[in-house]
C-alpha cells in the first residue's frame, strides 16, 4: 500500500531541486527561483493521472477535504452524511466547518450504505460524504442517484483510495469533488499533504484561494493580491509537493504490484471455507491495497486472529472493529464532545445521540472483517509463502 516503500533516488532529485534555489513556499519569489514550481507541477500531473479538470493541493487529507467543503458551501447547520466506519478525519472535517456530522451505517462495500444514507436524508442534509474505504469504493451510482433526487452535494472522500476508479473514472473525480490525502502511509507520499480534485472551475478557484488566506492569486505581485473571501493557510510547501512529484511518477509501478501481489494472496486465502470478501461495486477499479475478507461470525474472526498473533503473522492485517482510529466503537471523544472549544449546539446535539445511536448493522460486519495490507516490497515467492502459510494457520485455527 504505502509509497514510502519505494521512496529512493527520484524523490532526493526533486527535493534536491528545491533546496538548491531555496524557495521553499508554493507562491512568489519569481525570479529565485529559477523556474522551479513542484506544487504547480504536482497539480497538473494530478489533473493528467485522474483525469479531473483542477487540483487544488493542501497541507493534509484533512485540509483538503476542510476546503473541499468550504468550496462547496457547506457550513453552520449543514448536515453532512459519513460512514462510522472510516478516518476520523472525515469527521474533523465537517465539524471544523461548524457542520453537523451524520454517522450511517456501512454494508459490505465498506462504506455508506445506499438504504441507510437514504433513510438519514433530512431537510437540513447538504452534502453525502463517501469514503473509498482500503481501496476500493462505494456504490457510487446509488449514492449519486440519492444526491440527485435530493440536490445534494457528493463529496468523495478517496484519500485510501489512490488509483482505484468506478466504471472508468478515477476515485476522487465522480463527485462535485473529491481528496486524496498524501500523508505518510498514503498509496503516494508528500509526507504530508492532500489535494481536492474537481471538475468545475469556480469550485478550483474558491478551493485556491481559501487554502491561502483568500488570496486571488490573480496578480504578478503576493503582496498586492486582493481577498475577495475568507481563508486559511492550507498551504502545501514546495519540499512536500517535490516528493509527491517523485512518487506520482511511479503511481503506476505502485498499482501494478498492488494488484499482482492482493491477487496471488488471494487465492490462497479464498480456498479457506466460510470465507468471502468485500463487496466490490466495480471490481476492476479496486486498486488492490488491501485484501478485505469476511468470516461467518464474530466468534470465528476472533479465533482466525488469535491464531494468526500465535502463529506471529498478524502484523499488517488490521481488525478495525477493535481499532481506535477507524470505527465508531471507540471513537469516546466524539461521542463524549471532549472539544477543546465550544462546538455549536446542533453539533453538540448531534454528538451526544451518536452515545445511544445502535451501528449493529455496522457493527456486524465490522466484527467479522479483516483486512490484509498489500506491501509494495514482498516478493513473489514471499506472497505465495505467506498465503500458503495464512491458509494453513486458518484451516487449522476454523476446522
Ligand atoms: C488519511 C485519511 C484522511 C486524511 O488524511 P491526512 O492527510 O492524514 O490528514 C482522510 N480520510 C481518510 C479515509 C484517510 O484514510
Amino acid at each position: 500500500m504505502p509509497g514510502f516503500e519505494f521512496f529512493g533516488e527520484e524523490e532526493r532529485k526533486e527535493v534536491n531541486e528545491v533546496l538548491e534555489t531555496g524557495i521553499l513556499m508554493r507562491y512568489g519569489f519569481d525570479g529565485p527561483r529559477k523556474g522551479i514550481w513542484k506544487s504547480k507541477e504536482l497539480e497538473q500531473a494530478v489533473c493528467d493521472t485522474f483525469g479531473t479538470k483542477y487540483a487544488q493541493l493542501t497541507s493534509s487529507g484533512t485540509a483538503a477535504l476542510t476546503t473541499a467543503m468550504a468550496a462547496l458551501g457547506v457550513g453552520a447547520g449543514d448536515e453532512v452524511i459519513m460512514p462510522a466506519f472510516t478516518f476520523v478525519a472525515s469527521f474533523e472535517a465537517i465539524l471544523s466547518m461548524g457542520a453537523v456530522p451524520v454517522l450511517v451505517d456501512i454494508d459490505e462495500t465498506l462504506t455508506l450504505s445506499p438504504a441507510a444514507v437514504k433513510a438519514a436524508v433530512t431537510s437540513r442534509t447538504k452534502c453525502i460524504m463517501p469514503v473509498h474505504m482500503c481501496g476500493s469504493m462505494a456504490d457510487l451510482d446509488a449514492l449519486k442517484a440519492i444526491c440527485d433526487e435530493h440536490n445534494l452535494i457528493l463529496l468523495e472522500d478517496a484519500c485510501q483510495s489512490i488509483g482505484g476508479s468506478y466504471k472508468g473514472k478515477a476515485l476522487g473525480t465522480i463527485g462535485h469533488a473529491g481528496t486524496f490525502s498524501f500523508d505518510f502511509v498514503k498509496t503516494i507520499t508528500c509526507g504530508e499533504g492532500g489535494v481536492v480534485m474537481t471538475n468545475n472551475q469556480e469550485v478550483y478557484t474558491k478551493a485556491d484561494a481559501f487554502t491561502d488566506h483568500g488570496h486571488d492569486h490573480l496578480g504578478i505581485d503576493r503582496g498586492a493580491d486582493l481577498h475577495p473571501m475568507l481563508g486559511y493557510n492550507f498551504r502545501i510547501s514546495e519540499l512536500h509537493a517535490a516528493v509527491g512529484l517523485a512518487q506520482i511518477r511511479k503511481l503506476a509501478t505502485f498499482l501494478a504490484i498492488q494488484k499482482k501481489n492482493n491477487h496471488i494472496l488471494r487465492t490462497y486465502i479464498e480456498q479457506l471455507p466460510g470465507i468471502s470478501f468485500r463487496v466490490v461495486p466495480d471490481p476492476a477499479g479496486d486498486s488492490g491495497s488491501f485484501l478485505t475478507w469476511f468470516l461467518p461470525s464474530k466468534e470465528k474472526m476472533e479465533i482466525a486472529i488469535d491464531a494468526l498473533k500465535a502463529a506471529g503473522i498478524f502484523a499488517g492485517n488490521f481488525y478495525w472493529f477493535a481499532n481506535n482510529w477507524h470505527y465508531i466503537k471507540k471513537w469516546d471523544h466524539l461521542k463524549n464532545v471532549n472539544s477543546l472549544y465550544p462546538l455549536n449546539e446542533a453539533q453538540q446535539t448531534a454528538l451526544v445521540k451518536l452515545q445511544t445511536t445502535s451501528f449493529e448493522a455496522s457493527d456486524a460486519i465490522m466484527s467479522r472483517c479483516v483486512s490484509t495490507a498489500i506491501s509494495l516490497i514482498w516478493t513473489e515467492e514471499q506472497v505465495h509463502a505467506k498465503g500458503a502459510q495464512f491458509l494453513k494457520v486458518l484451516k487449522e485455527a476454523l476446522s
